[in-house]
Formats: C-alpha cells, structure tokens, sequence
C-alpha cells in the first residue's frame, strides 16, 4: 500500500500496519508527514510542528 506525498507528489510506501496519526518520512524530499484516514483509504498530509502550545 503506497499514497502520495502532498509535498513533492512521490508515493511514500506505508507500513501494512499503519494507523491513522503515525508519521513518516517522504523519501523523496524528507518531509515528514502524517497519515490520515478519510473513506476508508489512507491518505498523506504535511504534519504540524509538534509542541509549540505543548502543555501551556
Ligand atoms: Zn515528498
């Protein structure tokens, strides 16, 4: 299973046992992304900065 990286358009191959929020890594262009699920089928998007607001 492979889907598209939103940055660069490459398909990034996703483990068999993704799940929805786990983050990876385009090979193509090292963006990292974060996987979603939408009908059914899993889908790449740029992930967030992580830890800005974190806690306060
Ligand atoms: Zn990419």
């Amino acid at each position: 299973m492979e889907a598209e990286c939103p940055i660069c358009g490459s398909p990034v191959e996703l483990p068999d046992d993704v799940m929805a929020g786990e983050l990876l890594e385009c090979p193509s262009c090292g963006a990292t992304l974060e996987v979603y699920e939408q009908d059914g089928t899993f889908l790449l998007r740029e992930a967030e900065e992580i830890g800005e607001d974190w806690g306060e």
